[in-house]
Formats: C-alpha cells, sequence, structure tokens
C-alpha cells in the first residue's frame, strides 16, 4: 500500500532538530521574561471573520493564503496565519487589555498556504510579542533593544540588521494613497503584474514591489514622508533618539510599509542577508487601531513576530549552535544478566537525584556486551556505567570513560554519583 506523507509545506521537526529548537527557544523566554513579558497561549483555530477584519481583505494573506473550511455546523473557521489577530481576540474577551499596560508573548504553528521553498513553509512557527496600553514611542524602543539582546544572545548580532519607518495615521496614509494612485497610474502599463492589480486594492504594497522597474518608476513618486502628520513624526523622531542612546543601528526605509492593514505609525523588520530571499526573520510595529476596529474600546499597541524556521535555518548556516546543543546522554547505564537489570534500574535513578539536570540513560532490550556499549556510545554519552553479575554481588559499578583514554575505575554504587560528577563538571569545563 502507498505509504501516506506529510502535507506539502508542513514540516516534520525530527529529533535531531529538537535540540536546537529548544534552545532557541529557550533563549528567547529567557531574554523576554527578563523584561517582565508574560506568556499567552489561544488556539490555533479562529472564526475567518476574525482574520478578514484585521489583517485586511485585500492582503495576500486573506486574499490567497488562508487555510479555512466549514466546521460541522457550518461556521467558517481558519487556521491562525499569524497571532496577533487571536492575541487582540483574547485579551479583549477576559478584560486584559482596556486601561491597562500589557507586555505578552506565544508561541506556536501559523499556516499560509504559500509556494513552499527555503525559509518559507505552510505551516511554520513564530514567537510573537505584542504591549497594549503604552502608546508612546519608549515602549516601541523596549521592543527594538529586546530583539538586539536577542540576537546577542543567539550571536546573531552581526548577521541582522534593522529597518525602520513610519506610516503615520490612517489619515495620513489615505492622502498619500490618492496621490500615489494618481502617480501610478500614469505608469500602469509599465509596472509589474501584481503591482498592476495592488494599484486597485492596495496601492501602498507598490512600495515594496521587487521589481525593478517599478522600483524605478516609483523614484519619482510621491513620498509618504511629505503626507505625515505631526503627531506620527514627532513619535518617530524620539524613537530614532531612543534607539541611537541605546546604541541600536538602523536604517531608515522609506518604502517599508508591511502587508497587512492593521499597522500605523511605527513599523520595522529584522532583515538578515544569509538566508537568501527569505531574509525578514522579524517583523512588526505599531497598531492602535486594531483593538477597537475588533470591537474593542481604543487601546494602543505595538508587537513583533519572528520566523523560527529562519532563525534555526540562519544559526545552521551561520555555525552558531553552541556545542551544548545535542541530544546527547551524559551517562550510559548498561545491565547484563537479570540481576543487574534491577540493579542498573536503581542506580540510574539514585544518578538522577545525585546529578541533577544531567542526561542518565539506562539501557533497556537487554543483548550482548558489545552490542550495549555500541550504544552507549551511539547516545553521546561521556561515560557507560557498567553491571554485570560481579558487580551486583560485590555492591559495585564500573565506569568507564568513552570520550577520553582514561582507564575506567570500579566503584563501590554509593560513589558513581560523585565519581561521575568530578568528571562530567571537567569535560564540561575544558569545553566552554
Ligand atoms: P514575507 O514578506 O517573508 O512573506 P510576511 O510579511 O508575510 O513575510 P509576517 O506576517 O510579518 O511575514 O510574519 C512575521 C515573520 O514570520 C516573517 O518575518 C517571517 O520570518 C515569518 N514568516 C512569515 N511567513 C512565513 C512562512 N510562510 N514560512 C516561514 N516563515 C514565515
Ligand atoms: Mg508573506
Amino acid at each position: 500500500m502507498a505509504k501516506i506523507q506529510a502535507i506539502r509545506g508542513m514540516n516534520d521537526i525530527l529529533p535531531d532538530q529538537t535540540p536546537l529548537w529548544q534552545y532557541l527557544e529557550d533563549t528567547v523566554r529567557r531574554v523576554l521574561g527578563s523584561y517582565g513579558y508574560q506568556e499567552i497561549r489561544m488556539p490555533v483555530v479562529e472564526q475567518t471573520e476574525l482574520f478578514k477584519r484585521s489583517i485586511g481583505e485585500v492582503t495576500d494573506i486573506v486574499e490567497k493564503e488562508m487555510y479555512t473550511f466549514a466546521d460541522r455546523n457550518g461556521d467558517s473557521l481558519t487556521l491562525r496565519p499569524e497571532g496577533t489577530a487571536g492575541c487582540v481576540r483574547a485579551g479583549e474577551e477576559h478584560g486584559l487589555l482596556f486601561n491597562q499596560s500589557r507586555r505578552l508573548w506565544y508561541t506556536g504553528p501559523m499556516f499560509r498556504h504559500e509556494r513552499p521553498q527555503k525559509g518559507r513553509y505552510r505551516q511554520f512557527h513564530q514567537i510573537g510579542v505584542e504591549c497594549f496600553g503604552m502608546n508612546g514611542p519608549d515602549i516601541d524602543a523596549e521592543l527594538l533593544v529586546m530583539t538586539a539582546r536577542l540576537w546577542q544572545a543567539l550571536g546573531l548580532a552581526g548577521h541582522t540588521r534593522l529597518e525602520l519607518n513610519t506610516i503615520g495615521t490612517a489619515e495620513a496614509r489615505r492622502a498619500f494613497r490618492a496621490a500615489l494612485v494618481e502617480f501610478l497610474s500614469g505608469f500602469r502599463d509599465d509596472l509589474d503584474e501584481d503591482s498592476q492589480r495592488r494599484l486597485e486594492t492596495n496601492p501602498l504594497r507598490i512600495l515594496d514591489s521587487k521589481n525593478q522597474d517599478t522600483q524605478r518608476i516609483l523614484d519619482a513618486a510621491p513620498k509618504l514622508d511629505d503626507f505625515l502628520d505631526d503627531e506620527s513624526r514627532a513619535h518617530f523622531d524620539r524613537l530614532r533618539e531612543l534607539l541611537d542612546a541605546a546604541g541600536v543601528g538602523y536604517t531608515v526605509n522609506p518604502r517599508l510599509v508591511r502587508g497587512l492593514d492593521y499597522y500605523g505609525k511605527t513599523v520595522f523588520e529584522w532583515i538578515t542577508d544569509s538566508l537568501g530571499a527569505q531574509g525578514t526573520v522579524c517583523a512588526g510595529g505599531r497598531y492602535d487601531g486594531l483593538v477597537e476596529q475588533l470591537g474593542g474600546r481604543a487601546t494602543p499597541a505595538v508587537g513583533f513576530a519572528m520566523g523560527m524556521e529562519r532563525l534555526v535555518l540562519m544559526l545552521e548556516t551561520l555555525e552558531l549552535v553552541p556545542d551544548t546543543v545535542s541530544g546527547d546522554a551524559d551517562v550510559y547505564v548498561t545491565a547484563m544478566g537479570e540481576a543487574a537489570v534491577s540493579a542498573a534500574m536503581a542506580l540510574s535513578e539514585r544518578l538522577r537525584d545525585e546529578l541533577p539536570g544531567a542526561v542518565v540513560m539506562t539501557h533497556c532490550g537487554g543483548g550482548s556486551f558489545k552490542s550495549q556499549m555500541k550504544k552507549a556510545d551511539r547516545s553521546g554519552a561521556r561515560y557507560a556505567v557498567i553491571l554485570g553479575d560481579n558487580e551486583v554481588s560485590a555492591g559495585t559499578a564500573a565506569v568507564k570513560p568513552l570520550r577520553s583514554d582514561d582507564p575506567q575505575q570500579e566503584l563501590p554504587q554509593d560513589q558513581v554519583g560523585d565519581a561521575l560528577r568530578r568528571g562530567l563538571g571537567r569535560v564540561s569545563d575544558q569545553t566552554q
């Protein structure tokens, strides 16, 4: 019978990759935690209407990327393509937003029906951060300082750059949009196909067209900057001062607009050149209008989401995975014979008590001494603890170093933990 395979663009993350994912997730969690951000967990499925109303009807996501289906009772549901909408929905539903300051984060799978390629999948994972109730540029700056710290912690600081822009208020964008459409209509036939379509639907998105001819036409087009309102301009200037003071470098990209409707004022992307075309690893901005748009009371908000697959790819490509990140065991306990099996289990439990944080694997499934030692080697362990009939009757165990030429030692079982602690400590001191 033909085997059933995973859905195109949806990946299994296998046991040899999960240590790297865990390292990335743990590092993010630690950095976000150190700024007082709290985790929120939302469902993966929401009402389709939520995404239409927040992301915008004429965006790529809503027009062609959503996994939408009818529930058994006929409701239209959608696998979440991003987390902001669900986070706002949950925050509103549980009274977390109005008149409060909230710093939240979430992580999990997102779903978009895109053309799968390196760094672009149909199920992918984001860590998202959303802040509510703070309208000043200080919180925008905090988010960027925090991401800069994260890149530092991951060794990615020299490999990411920050692009920043302000897209003003909805009124400013409306006026700019009208001027842009009027100007570009004169060049309609010279625009790339996507941009021609966007001229009708979402003209601001033409600014981030990758097409060279379109970009050349834009050189002479009206500039968003000329339509900015004073408040957005002051917000942006202050944000830039705060980033300068904090030593976070950036370039202002006047054509950065972001693909979702809900953004206003600050928008930003962290970009890398080490992944080819899929270079945006983290993107976000301010969305002061969204809570109200979803039926809540006006609440300022700002956030970002980063793509975990792209960060994993970066860590691999740039060989920035620390040696300590592995699925290796520290100790592998072997057992030859019936009596040794229960002694090995008991000694393993004792070692887990005595060596907190160490990975102690107990051999299961019997087999010859040779095959057990082969498994010990494959586990990556630095020590094998060997128990046979002789050891069991003498109350001892043999401790055999697997990664050095140091001699094997025969020890009373109650001294094995101490010996391993010394040995494991010494090896890890050397690798630091
Ligand atoms: P892109 O321009 O690459 O399509 P986007 O603007 O659609 O990105 P956002 O909605 O801002 O992306 O999502 C934030 C981040 O999530 C992106 O910067 C990227 O790192 C990641 N991301 C988005 N879509 C995908 C995908 N299909 N596969 C993997 N990662 C993704
Ligand atoms: Mg996209």
